[in-house]
């Protein structure tokens, strides 16, 4: 694989969390799914080398760097067979949110937990009846003298029952218009009144996803992200007028680890099909050698690789401070990877024969994992609609 686009450190630091993958890869994640554990030792050892945090501020204990150091730790594990999702939400959704918009007692509180992997975070956005249409979500905040009282349901979710808080978009009455603005709030996991349900999924995976239930949980002025403004309604930057833009701050950089998340995917299957179809002979030659198996595979690697350029691109305009060229970048990144990996696991299935379809490879299961990233965090089709409308401004049908 070529990574002449990124610098020596960014090479040092993918060879590095490749080595780490491969001492743990799909075995352990494998074992720990049959344990209905978590992939706690990964998790932690990564953390400790600095990988998890990588991307948030150094005073707070992170590394310093951006998306694209992320996105490479995520791929890197996810191409050794063991990919942690709750990279995608605790260090790049919440810590970004966390770092760009948090109070000062918000960033101390979580960031160095978060850097170090000791704080996991959640985020829910997705309600039941909002689905794709996050215009449409009614969890919603009211004061109770300096507390807020949430209240509303969460679908989807992952990881609630490991995260130490979830971070929550709700909505809060504006005090000069009466219109209702998104606003996030860090939820504890123990809260009073937030209650949360696994969703039985037909996924392989350690990361759960639960349905959240917000029955009038009380939460202290300071559980606002970036702080409320004063009472009075008086303007501010606190986190009541900054919603959208917090919540705008989280997003590219979950598209662009899920890309990561897919490709780490995608070249995992790929890698276990080119093994396996350099070897499995039953004709004169193995059947590698056959265009019908080769040329798809050498498809899949392409296209694995055109998604890694976009990805890089979002990355790189994200950590300039692009946030709107950053937008379609990423979203074309999560989108390319997202295909790209359900075609190469796919395809690796298929080489693989009756074995592809075995425990012993363990790559059946993968075929439904690759379809995440079709439908999360956002779908195939509302990326075709992002780029129908803002890249090539036709008229939108909903
Ligand atoms: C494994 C997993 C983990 C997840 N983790 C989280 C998490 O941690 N936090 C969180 O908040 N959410 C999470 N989600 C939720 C995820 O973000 C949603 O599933 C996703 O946004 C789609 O919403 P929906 O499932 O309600 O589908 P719907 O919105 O009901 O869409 C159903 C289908 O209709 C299509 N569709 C909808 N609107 C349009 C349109 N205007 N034009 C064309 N097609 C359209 C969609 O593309 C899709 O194919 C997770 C989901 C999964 C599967």
């Amino acid at each position: 694989m070529s990574t002449v686009l990124e610098t020596e450190e960014q090479q040092a630091l993918r060879a590095a969390v490749a080595a780490l993958g491969k001492r743990y890869g799909r075995d352990y994640m494998t074992s720990v799914v049959r344990d209905g554990a978590h992939p706690r030792e990964l998790w932690t050892e990564a953390a400790k080398l600095g990988y998890l945090g990588v991307n948030l501020p150094e005073e707070y204990g992170g590394g310093g760097s951006g998306m694209a150091e992320l996105s490479i730790v995520l791929e890197e594990l996810g191409a050794a067979g063991s990919p942690l999702l709750m990279m995608v939400v605790s260090p790049a959704i919440c810590g970004t949110v966390i770092a760009r918009f948090g109070t000062d007692t918000q960033k101390q509180q979580w960031l160095p937990g978060l850097a170090d992997g000791s704080l996991t975070m959640a985020f829910g956005i997705t309600e039941p009846d909002a689905g794709s249409n996050s215009h449409r979500i009614t969890t919603t905040a009211r004061r109770d003298g300096e507390d807020w009282l949430l209240t509303g349901r969460k679908v989807f979710v992952s990881g609630v029952d490991i995260a130490d808080a979830t971070l929550v978009v709700g909505r809060t009455e504006d005090a000069r218009t009466g219109k209702l603005k998104p606003c996030l709030f860090i939820v504890p996991r123990d809260a009073p009144g937030f209650r949360r349900s696994q969703i039985d999924m037909e996924l392989q995976a350690p990361e759960k996803q639960f349905e959240l239930v917000l029955d009038d949980v009380r939460l202290p002025a300071d559980a606002l992200v970036g702080g409320g403004t004063s009472r009075s309604g008086a303007a501010g930057s606190g986190g009541e007028d900054a919603g959208l833009l917090q919540l705008f701050a989280g997003l590219n950089p979950e598209r662009i680890m899920t890309a990561a998340f897919a490709l780490g995917m995608g070249r995992y299957a790929l890698g276990r099909a080119v093994e396996y179809a350099r070897t499995r002979q039953v004709w004169k030659e193995p059947i590698g050698s056959h265009q019908a198996i080769a040329h798809p595979l050498a498809q899949a690697h392409i296209e694995l690789e055109l998604a890694r350029l976009m990805m890089q691109k979002a990355a790189r305009l994200y950590d300039e401070g692009d946030d709107i060229g950053a937008g379609e970048a990423a979203n074309m990144a999560k989108y390319a990877a997202a295909e790209a990996c359900v075609k190469a696991v796919d395809q690796a299935v298929h080489t693989l024969g009756g074995n592809g379809l075995t425990r012993e490879y363990g790559l059946a299961s993968l075929i439904t994992a690759a379809r995440v990233a079709r439908i999360a965090p956002v779908s195939r089709e509302m990326i075709l609609n992002y780029v129908s409308h803002q890249s090539l401004g036709l008229p939108k049908s909903y």
